[in-house]
């Protein structure tokens, strides 16, 4: 799909949109306003727009108008992490509501489905959201919000957006896609039908594994977005405006991150793919790929995460994870160095992912370099 603005490319609005030069000083790289609170009138009048921190701030503002403009929204807000963001989206929903999320997701989000909405009275399903049958099964009675993570992590699960923000939109819900592992340079969401975007800013957009944020973009700037503004601002989960500052650096080079990522990424599954030792590559841009037809429909480029399923069982995984020298074993995704983690180790009590599973964040590294690296850790 082409992902444009005004004419123009997402890569050409990430360099550009929020990091303008300044008005005051012609400094072509963004200020940092690192000032708690702003003068006002005797009377609490506004003179630039700005109050107090927590309730905004002009570098956050510049990414907030990033966003927006990559996702192409009408409103965005920031937040301390991913968490935060999608915290206090939940938490603005009424008491006793009815959500559906997907069964391959994030940790910490079933973690808040399963730990603190019950708290609430609030009502989670679970379901495979690549099976749309399914999907409609689950909305047969009216909901509140409907979750979509696509790909999905770790199994790298494709949803097909656009039908589910139909079938989601019939039962009256809201929906909503964490778009961390695609990026707006690779897919948007609020154009196939959501209604919000929400991101770890931590991974792609930060870009260099040294900075923690969140975000949500919202299709419509109406009552719903004035809500969870409103609650972020009481409650107090911003993003300090270093982070947003570092974030806005970011995104001046995702667009060529995000192409080197999906390219490096596609020769890494290939190999992979090839190689005896494995039993099975996770990775939408493979024909082989049970979501490979949407993910060709509703995604520039297949991104740069992938997980792989290896034939020797928990040991062969860890064995490799243990031998490889470039991919350092560490939690997270989307920077510069390629990250290689058994996410069955990391999830706890009980684990969720295949023990022979290890997900992959293919960095920036050359490709050849990287493959050489699997093969001898593969044996
Ligand atoms: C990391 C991540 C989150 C959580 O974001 P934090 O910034 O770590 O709080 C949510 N969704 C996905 C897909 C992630 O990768």
């Amino acid at each position: 799909m082409s992902i444009q603005r005004d004419g123009l490319d997402a890569s050409t609005l990430a360099v550009h949109v929020g990091n303008e030069p300044d008005a005051a000083t012609g400094a072509v790289a963004p200020p940092l306003h690192l000032s708690t609170t702003f003068r006002h009138g005797p009377a609490g009048e506004r003179v630039a727009g700005y109050e107090y921190q927590r309730e905004g701030n002009p570098t956050n503002d510049r990414l907030r108008a990033a966003l927006v403009a990559l996702e192409g929204g009408e409103d965005a807000l920031t937040f301390a992490s991913g968490m935060a963001a999608m915290t206090t989206l939940l938490e603005s929903l009424p008491g006793g509501a009815r959500v559906l999320f997907p069964d391959d997701c994030y940790s910490g989000l079933r973690m808040l489905f399963e730990e603190f909405l019950p708290e609430r009275g609030i009502v989670a399903t679970v379901v495979d959201m690549a099976d749309l049958d399914a999907v409609r099964a689950a909305c047969a009675t009216p909901l509140a919000l409907l979750w979509i993570e696509t790909p999905s992590n770790p199994l790298m699960k494709i949803a097909d957006i656009a039908a589910l923000a139909q079938i989601g939109h019939a039962a009256g819900a809201i929906v909503v896609v964490d778009n961390t592992f695609a990026t707006p340079l690779l897919q948007r969401p609020l154009a196939l039908g959501a209604d919000i975007v929400m991101h770890s800013t931590t991974k792609y957009f930060g870009g260099h594994s040294d900075v923690l944020g969140g975000a949500l973009v919202f299709a419509r700037k109406d009552a719903l977005a004035a809500k969870v503004a409103h609650r972020l601002h009481v409650t107090g989960a911003v993003l300090a405006p270093f982070s947003a500052w570092l974030t806005l650096r970011g995104c001046r080079s995702l667009g060529a991150r995000m192409a080197m990522h999906c390219a490096n990424a596609r020769k890494v599954a290939d190999f992979l793919t090839s190689h005896p030792a494995v039993e099975r590559v996770n990775y939408p841009g493979l024909a082989s790929h049970p979501g490979h037809a949407v993910a060709v429909r509703q995604m520039r480029d297949f991104g740069g995460m992938l997980s792989v399923e290896l034939r020797g069982g928990r040991e062969a995984a860890l064995a490799m994870a243990g031998k490889l020298r470039l991919f350092t074993n560490a939690t997270s995704l989307g920077g510069c160095e390629s990250l290689i983690e058994h996410r069955a180790s990391v999830e706890g009590a009980n684990p969720r992912s295949p023990q022979n599973l290890l997900r992959i964040s293919v960095g920036l590294e050359d490709a050849g370099d990287l493959i050489a690296d699997l093969a001898q850790a593969l044996g």
